[in-house]
Order: structure tokens, then C-alpha cells, then sequence
């Protein structure tokens, strides 16, 4: 493929619908989803269900708004909710435990892409007239702003067993639950089994235009409904969006590990320039994370204005840290031409 202009790995969120999607969005059948009628969404949620293993599903705009809601739907107020120092509930969705759900955050570390159990147990709270009780406790996987880092399942299932021995529900922001699974071997069920719930992203890798889907048990399903309604969620002919989503399911999900491929050879490539410093080892699914180097007198943000003007689009991760994500958008020629224009973006700040 010819090389474009501008290579986007802003995230995998940029990738467009596919031709396929196009298609099925101007022929699928529709209904008012408000009314549960629309013949498509249902369809697409009974497909999650059964791909995941849950007894129900629901479609969700966003997948902020899938977190969200299940936080609301898990929660009472003043209740505090678990989640580790990086995750995307703390870092990206504006404070919404406590704007929305009206509970406290208490965060775990996740250096290594996930929260130990030692550390998880230390933050467990029992409900008593002075102390709030926790909630809650949300876990990521795959991590996002720790490099797409899988969380192993038995670390998953040890946090949640500490949770479930103290009567408390799992949240997962799956966000990225299918490169998990289909660089682990992992089935995404295996995974929803140790949880309560699940949320995953329809438009990330798997190149739907918009959303997401929420997992749980149906009484769960039932009442997060009513909080998906209260968020202003509950859409009409929404079945538009949904047929994509089950070209997502159908289509998408195995191609992932090319994303996988073409984030640890380019990590590689980028490396070996010596330009900026990653390991590569950590590069397990479509993110990788690298650090800029020492002697440079930019920051991560410099770093992503000049490569943008270079024709590459990355985004920036905190000081001296700078993303790159891989998608189907992406093809894997162009690997020669991110380590150039990553070179002439390093020597523009230094
Ligand atoms: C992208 C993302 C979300 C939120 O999805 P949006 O559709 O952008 O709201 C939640 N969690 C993680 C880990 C993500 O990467």
C-alpha cells in the first residue's frame, strides 16, 4: 500500500467503518430501541451475550458511558469504589465515580500494567457508621495507559476472589478484551467469569464507528438499562450503529493479532533507530508506549507536535512518554517510514 501523508496511531478509535459496515448500515433492518424493538441491537446483544458468556447485554454509545453506568448500577452514594492509579475510569472519565455515582475513589498501583493482590486487599473498607464501605472494585485489562499490558488471569481472579470474600461486585473496562484474549489464548468468557460485569469497545480495533457493549447478569442488565436511560443513552434507530457492531463480532476479532505483529515490529524498529527507548517484551498487543530520550530537551508533547508535522500522529502519555497505536488502518509497510519520521521529529526537539 502507498505510503499516506499523515500515519495515524493517534489510537485505534481512528479507524474508519469498513465497506462491509457501510453496507450493513444502509440495509439493516430497524427499530426504536427505546421500545426494545429494534431488530439489530437486539441481535447485536444476544450475540455478546453468547461470545462472552454473560446472560445479557446491552449496547451503550460510548464506552465511558458503559463504565459509568455500570459504576451507577454497582453503587450507592458515598460508597467508595476501587480502581488502579492509571486505569481509564480515574485518568479519562472527568471524575465521573464521584459526578455521577456520587461515591469516592480509593486507587491501587499498576506499574506493571495491573494491580496486585497484596495491594487491592490493603483498600477494602467495611460500611460502618464512620467509614464509607467499598462499592466496588473496577479492574482493566487490557491496561491502556500502562502499553496494552494483558493482566494474567489468575491475577484477575485473586483480585476478584479478594472482592466477592467481602460481598463486593467486578467491574472490568474490557475495553480491549478481545486483544487480551486473542493474544493470550484466553477465551473471553474465561475472563467475564471471574467478573460482574464487563464493558468492551465495539469502535477501537474492532472498526465500528461507535460503541460499546455492557455485560452483566439480566437483573443487572435490567437496572443499568434504566441508568443508561437517565445518561441520555437510550437511542432510537440506533440499529444503524449495531449492525456494525456485529461485523465487529464476526469479522473483526482474529485480524487483531496483526495489530499485535505490527506494534512489536515497529516498537522494534523504533528501537533499533535509536531514537526512542521502549521495551519491546511489554509490547504484547496494539500499544506501545516509548520514552523519549534523555539527552533531549523537549517534552512528550513537542515530541507529538513534531512528529505531527512530520506526517505521523501519535499521542502523549504523560511528560517524557509518547504513544502508538497499531489498528487495521495501519499496514505494516509503513513501519520504514514511522522510524524515519520519528527520527526527524526526535532531532526537531532536541
Ligand atoms: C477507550 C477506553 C474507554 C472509553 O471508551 P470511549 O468509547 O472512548 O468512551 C474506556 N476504557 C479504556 C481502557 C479505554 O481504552
Amino acid at each position: 500500500m502507498e505510503i499516506p501523508e499523515i500515519i495515524d496511531l493517534m489510537s485505534d478509535t481512528v479507524t474508519r467503518p469498513t465497506p462491509e459496515m457501510r453496507e450493513a448500515m444502509a440495509t439493516c433492518e430497524v427499530g426504536d430501541d427505546v421500545f426494545n424493538s429494534d431488530p439489530t441491537v437486539n441481535e447485536l446483544q444476544n450475540l455478546t451475550a453468547g461470545m462472552t458468556g454473560a446472560e445479557a447485554a446491552l449496547w451503550c454509545p460510548t464506552g465511558t458511558m458503559a463504565n459509568q453506568v455500570a459504576i451507577l448500577t454497582h453503587t450507592h452514594p458515598g460508597q467508595e469504589v476501587i480502581s488502579s492509579k492509571w486505569s481509564h475510569i480515574v485518568m479519562y472519565e472527568l471524575g465521573g465515580i464521584a459526578w455521577n455515582s456520587m461515591c469516592q475513589l480509593a486507587t491501587v498501583p499498576d506499574e506493571k500494567g495491573w494491580p496486585e493482590p497484596d495491594d487491592v486487599k490493603d483498600q477494602f473498607k467495611e460500611e460502618s457508621e464512620h467509614t464509607p464501605g467499598t462499592g466496588l472494585l473496577c479492574l482493566e485489562n487490557t491496561h491502556n495507559r500502562r502499553g496494552g499490558r494483558i493482566m494474567p488471569l489468575d491475577i484477575l481472579a485473586e483480585n476478584s476472589k479478594l472482592a466477592h470474600e467481602r460481598n463486593i461486585p467486578v467491574h472490568l473496562d474490557g475495553a480491549r478484551i478481545w486483544n487480551a484474549s486473542i493474544e493470550s489464548g484466553i477465551p473471553v468468557p474465561e475472563y467475564f467469569s471471574k467478573v460482574d460485569s464487563m464493558m468492551f469497545c465495539l469502535s477501537k480495533g474492532l472498526a465500528s464507528p461507535a460503541g460499546s457493549m455492557l455485560v452483566g447478569k439480566k437483573d443487572f442488565i435490567v437496572r443499568a438499562r434504566r441508568n443508561r436511560k437517565h445518561f441520555g443513552g437510550g437511542m432510537r434507530q440506533v440499529g444503524i450503529l449495531a449492525s456494525c457492531g456485529i461485523i465487529s463480532l464476526t469479522r473483526m476479532v482474529d485480524r487483531l493479532a496483526d495489530d499485535h505483529r505490527a506494534a512489536k515490529k515497529l516498537s522494534e524498529a523504533v528501537l533499533d533507530s535509536g531514537s526512542l527507548d521502549i521495551d519491546p517484551d511489554t509490547v504484547e498487543t496494539n500499544i506501545a508506549i516509548f520514552t523519549l530520550p534523555e539527552n533531549c530537551s523537549g517534552n512528550a508533547v513537542d515530541f507529538a507536535e513534531a512528529a505531527g508535522d512530520a506526517g505521523l500522529l501519535v499521542t502523549y502519555m504523560g511528560e517524557r512518554l509518547v504513544r502508538m497505536v497499531t489498528h487495521c488502518d495501519f499496514d505494516p509497510s509503513w513501519i520504514p517510514a514511522v522510524v524515519e519520521r520519528t527520527r526527524v521529529a526526535v532531532e526537531v526537539i532536541s
